[in-house]
């Protein structure tokens, strides 16, 4: 019966159909993930390192119809020095790539046409350039929000950490990087929100493969970035606006459960695809979709 309880990577919706890829798992401070939530509530719900860290995963998404092969949110990818890879536990083991991943489910880079970007943060779009520091999507049309562009080409003081300019400038170099301020249609049935509080322009990512109920799925970005901060008030320290993070988690979490969204998480190690639902006193995750 272990194939019932196996977390879904792949789903059908409507006429597009979704695949959770493998970038890599890595690990940031649980305190920061949590935020102002006190850590005997958090350490409750996921393994805690040595060093207070908790197990993270980097998920892109693949969604395809007939005519086209969308990455969502390429990962964090693998130009990191040792020091890095020790601090924030990057691990590329077991398959854990983009482009292999990738491979696993039978598409090749060029034949790659969007990959989406919700937000320029380097454990975002890293894996977007290759070894070689060049586009790794050679033929895709790059989407990402214009104030996210601003934030990463030329971060402050506040931005630095956050951002690496080598991840997004040969994007642009070479033509690909297309910006919206907003919301923009991607393509039909693809479109993109651009929100604020985690960063300048974090955005979700909306995918419609049909009108029907459960027809809707949402990429949360890192406005939702793990099964754990489906609660309201859980909010990351990473965030730069909590109290706009705060509002828009309060129009967009209700609208998804309501409409019964698919839930496409980026962050979470366990269950990249779910639904969130709402139970007697808060939000939850419900890891299947029936
Ligand atoms: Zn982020």
């Amino acid at each position: 019966m272990e194939a019932a309880t196996h977390p879904a990577r792949t789903i059908q919706l409507g006429r597009f159909r979704i695949t959770a890829l493998r970038d890599a798992s890595f690990a940031l401070d649980g305190g920061a993930m949590f935020g102002v939530v006190p850590r005997p509530l958090w350490q409750r719900l996921t393994p805690v390192n040595d060093d207070h860290t908790i197990p993270l995963s980097t998920t892109p998404f693949l969604i395809e119809d007939d005519q086209h092969k969308i990455i969502i949110e390429p990962g964090l990818g693998r130009r990191w020095n040792d020091k890095q890879r020790a601090m924030f536990h990057i691990d590329h083991a077991d398959g854990h790539e983009l482009v292999a991943s990738l491979g696993q489910a039978g598409v090749e880079p060029d034949e790659v046409t969007h990959c989406l970007m919700s937000h320029c943060h380097w454990d975002h779009i890293g894996a977007a350039c290759g070894a070689d520091g060049r586009p790794v999507f050679a033929r895709a049309q790059h989407w990402t929000p214009r104030s996210e562009r601003e934030a990463c080409l030329n971060p402050d003081h506040l931005r630095r950490a956050s951002y690496r300019r080598e991840d997004l400038a040969p994007i642009e170099e070479a033509g690909l990087l297309q910006t919206f301020c907003g919301e923009v249609e991607v393509l039909p049935g693809v479109s993109m929100v651009e929100l604020d509080g985690h960063s300048d322009g974090v955005s979700l990512i909306l995918i419609r493969g049909g009108a029907g109920a459960g027809e809707t799925a949402c990429f949360w970005s890192d406005v939702v970035p793990t099964r754990n901060h489906v609660h309201l008030p859980f909010i990351m320290a990473y965030d730069m606006n909590a109290a706009a993070s705060f509002a828009q988690r309060s129009q967009w979490i209700p609208r998804a459960a309501q409409e019964g969204w698919v839930a496409l998480l980026y962050h979470d190690p366990v269950t990249p695809i779910g639904r969130i639902c709402k139970g007697a006193k808060r939000f939850e995750w419900a890891p299947r979709l029936d």
